[in-house]
């Protein structure tokens, strides 16, 4: 509930209202105006509590919050979110150019990728050293020496590095090693995983499920919020389409309708609904388009040599080319 404090309460006036929602078991969430203050009363709502809240001393009305993801949409926080990772911000007018390969594979190969979209013109690097494979015989990733490949890479390259974490009980380790944490599509709604990186409060960027709908999408960003992590930046990576020649179906919809409810970030992976190199940039341009404040792409050395997603992987040509082009269409908006 949105409880709306007298004109210029001052702080003791504040601090006392907060310690009675609390008392109710509520957590609390404060936006303080140049007149006015509200105080997000986030817990279970009932018209009860709303008027149980409505007459403690210096509040002047009590409004239920419409939509059920209360810390993620718009109505607590109308403006919209940055989230900063190292010295890079998303969100607001700051772009995320997000590149590197889809698993790290090695030293090497880490290496030369990281410096090559280093130099197309990236700001952070994509890299997943724990990787959620259909077949349980294809490769799984490197796990930790994988994320010491990263560390050396960010070292070389002054990226940050964003990697992706399957498993609650390796949050930890990651949060050692990485600037920002990936929950992929296939665990959007593991809530044990989600409430751990909550927990953990290094950024976290959240992908969108295949068959997720905005709503559940905000719901599980609302977990991460709930558990006091503020920095969630949103992922659209398509959902589950008919077309079989691609491999998911890029919803440029959902991001402009992410962007109504919710006052978070929002990024576009044109890779894994491309499924295919070719279609990378212009799914790329429509989700830049639809108003992403940046994107992620795969990019290879060698593609023809990935162990994982090589088809939909960028050349560094073609990441070169892609930045370029993102960027003419940031400084025409
Ligand atoms: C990835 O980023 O490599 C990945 C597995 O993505 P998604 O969770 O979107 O399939
Ligand atoms: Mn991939």
């Amino acid at each position: 509930m949105l409880v709306i404090l007298k004109s210029h309460a001052q702080q003791e006036a504040i601090d006392h209202v907060v310690e009675r929602i609390e008392s109710l078991g509520l957590k609390t969430h404060i936006s303080q105006g140049e007149f006015k203050t509200i105080i997000g009363a986030i817990g279970e709502e009932s018209p009860e509590l709303q008027e149980q809240l409505a007459t403690i001393d210096g509040v002047e009305r009590v409004m239920p919050i419409m939509k059920p993801y209360k810390l993620a949409g718009r109505e607590m926080r109308p403006n919209d979110s940055m989230v900063q990772v190292g010295d890079v911000k998303i969100g607001c007018g700051n772009y995320a150019f997000i590149a590197g390969p889809c698993a790290v594979e090695d030293f090497d190969t880490c290496m030369d990728t990281a410096k090559i979209v280093k130099k197309a013109g990236a700001n952070m690097l994509r890299g997943g050293a724990y990787k959620p494979r259909t077949s349980p015989y294809a490769f799984q990733g490197l796990g930790e020496e994988g994320l010491k490949i990263l560390k050396a890479c960010r070292e070389e390259t002054g990226l940050p590095v964003v990697t992706e974490v399957t498993d609650p009980r390796n949050v930890d380790l990651i949060c050692e090693y990485a600037d920002m944490l990936q929950i992929g599509a296939r665990n959007m709604q593991n809530f044990v995983l989600l409430t751990e990186v909550g927990k953990a409060g290094k950024p976290v960027l959240l992908k969108r499920g295949a068959n997720a709908t905005v709503k559940d999408w905000l719901m599980s960003a609302e977990y991460i919020l709930s558990n006091g992590n503020e920095n969630v930046v949103l992922c659209e990576r398509g959902s589950t389409g008919f077309e079989p020649e691609l491999r998911f179906n890029l919803d440029v919809g959902a991001i402009a309708l992410a962007q109504i409810y919710s006052h978070l970030p929002i990024i576009v992976d044109p890779s894994h609904p491309a499924g295919r190199r070719d279609l990378v940039r212009p799914l790329c341009m429509a989700g830049m388009a639809a108003g992403a404040d940046g994107f992620i792409t795969e990019v290879h050395s060698c593609p023809e040599k990935a162990l994982c997603d090589g088809k939909q992987a960028l050349t560094g040509k073609l990441i070169a080319e892609l930045i370029q082009q993102v960027q003419r269409f940031i400084d025409h908006k």
